[in-house]
């Protein structure tokens, strides 16, 4: 029996101390969904932390955007190597948390690393101040990118570190303050990150972290002190946000939302290499990936092999326990409301018309916990519209479940990609190039794969959605730009008047 290292919460993490709420507004526990046992505590949420941490955030604020970009990095080398420190710990409370299997919460705890190191490299790049000779006649123009001020984070369960990371990092490196409120499924990742920065004694209030609810992060987007609120989850809530700061008019509001997204297998498909991608796209995390695949189309002559193969393989792919050995390649979903979800999509997709190929079940396991078995359904060969599966193909179920197609031709697979209001990802497997840029043209998403699934992002990209998946604010490589704004300089540093005096005018 493997032995876990301890885990005490300690409460919000204000201007450079934890504090534990001495006003309880509510309260919830964190409870491993792998086994119903291991539970990480009961984590209280304050609303008057909510106010607290954000003054805090803003008193800070003038003192570290007066640092320079290196000296700022010192601090982020810090928490880098706090991170290496206790890489095994963070994988290890990630996998009780969510219930992902060790080896994949341990690629994302070492993504925690890479986050840094990119930014730090190749962010610095990305705003560098310009110069700009004659922007006017004789004149030097400049720009530079300021920090805009305190950032809220808030963060998804299903990556609870990297995601929140993906904000924090560009946010801190770039010069703004930060409150984090952690997801409420995964409080216990949030503090040890909180821990891990307090480790590498960042100045008090330059990085705060509040747990909370829903409620607690409503709070939290509409204080007035707050100038960017940067967010990873669903659509309905990422919704609730923007019109709860519609009158908000100077914050930045980022969502990186969810997706349905397709993989398209043309006939000259590497088969088994796009039988792995498509099988790793559709099931890793559970489903559970804003990436996911959860449509597969296939064109007619490739579809009844790989069909077979991946029904069958569906079925043998090894469900368990974060921690048991030989390694599981999913563990469950989150919650039980998560696995009722999944669970009536099944019949949902059903009477909306769909074939159930793979019924999706709740699994009794040697662990008790919020197990699943994957599910496939296909839907009907023609005359089938997204109209016609407004629940099923409208909603992102976000489990282990693919609707498949089968199409005749490229075109018709394009069409059938489109049929979604998300945008996050789209894939397509084939040997054509042009194939490949005829996709890239002809679809609307932030992300274009080329016989690589739809999971699994590189941070030296963007990364960011179209339609219901984003806001046109993509993050990745790219979030430096949304922590900041560009401020353009003329400058003039002769005595004399360096144009000529206009008409009506005299000195
Ligand atoms: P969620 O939307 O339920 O919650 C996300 C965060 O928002 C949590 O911290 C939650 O407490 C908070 N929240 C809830 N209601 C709020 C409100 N009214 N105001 C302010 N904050 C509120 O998401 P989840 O279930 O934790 O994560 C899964 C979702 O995240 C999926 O839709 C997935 O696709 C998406 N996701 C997107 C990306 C991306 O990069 N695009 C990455 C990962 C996950």
């Amino acid at each position: 029996m493997r032995s876990l290292h301890p885990f005490t919460y300690l409460g919000d993490y204000i201007h450079g101390s934890f504090i534990i709420p001495k006003e309880k507004s509510s309260a919830f526990e964190s409870i491993n969904p792998g086994n119903l046992k291991d539970s990480l505590g009961t984590f209280h949420t304050s609303l008057s932390h909510v106010r607290l941490a954000t003054d805090s955030a803003r008193e800070a604020f003038p003192k570290w955007r007066a640092l320079s970009q290196e000296e700022r990095a010192l601090y982020l080398k810090k928490f880098y190597k706090e991170i290496e420190t206790h890489l095994d710990q963070m994988a290890e409370l990630i996998a009780r948390e969510t219930g992902k299997p060790l080896w994949e919460a341990t690629q994302e705890a070492q993504g925690l690393l890479g986050k840094i190191t990119i930014t730090l490299e190749e962010g610095s790049k990305l705003l560098s101040e310009k110069e700009i000779p004659n922007a006017q006649p004789k004149l030097m123009g400049r720009y530079h990118y300021k920090p805009k001020g305190v950032m809220l984070v808030l963060g998804p369960f299903n990556f609870p570190a990297h995601l929140p990371q993906g904000h924090i990092v560009p946010a801190l490196f770039t010069g703004n303050t930060v409150v984090f409120k952690p997801s409420e499924q995964t409080p216990a990742v949030g503090q040890l990150m909180a821990e891990l920065i307090h480790r590498a004694q960042f100045p008090p209030g330059v990085f705060n972290l509040v747990q909370g609810d829903k409620e607690i992060g409503r709070r939290l987007c509409v204080e007035p002190g707050m100038d960017g609120i940067l967010f990873t989850g669903s659509y309905d809530v990422g919704l609730k946000i923007k019109e709860s700061t519609l009158t908000h008019f100077w914050k930045t509001v980022v969502l990186e939302m969810g997706g349905k997204n397709a993989s398209i297998i043309l006939d000259d498909a590497a088969f088994e290499k796009a039988l792995y991608e498509n099988l790793k796209g559709a099931y890793l995390t559970a489903g559970q990936r804003c990436s996911a695949t959860s449509r597969l189309i296939l064109t007619e002559k490739i579809s009844d092999a790989f069909l077979k193969e991946f029904h069958r393989l569906s079925k043998e792919l090894k469900i368990g326990y974060a921690f048991e050995e030989p390694a599981p390649f999913m563990g469950p979903l989150i919650s039980q409301a998560a696995m009722d979800k999944y669970l009536r999509f099944q019949g949902i997709a059903e009477r909306e018309g769909a074939e159930v190929l793979m019924r999706g079940k709740a699994l009794e396991l040697s662990h008790c916990g919020y197990y699943v078995s994957p599910s496939i359904s296909l839907l009907p060969n023609s005359g089938a519209s997204q109209k016609d599966f407004p629940t099923y193909l409208g909603t992102e179920i976000f489990g282990p479940n693919v609707a498949v197609k089968i199409v005749r031709n490229l075109d018709e697979a394009i069409e059938e990609a489109n049929k979604t209001e998300y945008g996050l990802v789209v894939s397509v497997f084939t040997k054509d190039k042009k194939a490949y840029e005829k996709v890239f043209h002809e679809t609307k998403t932030g992300l274009v794969n080329w016989n690589r699934s739809t999971v699994g992002g590189s941070s030296k990209l963007p990364f960011g959605g179209q339609g219901k998946s984003g806001n046109q604010f993509p993050t990745g490589l790219f979030a430096p730009f949304y922590c900041t704004y560009p401020v353009a300089c003329l400058e003039d540093s002769q005595d004399c008047i360096q144009e000529t005096i206009l008409p009506g005018l005299s000195l």
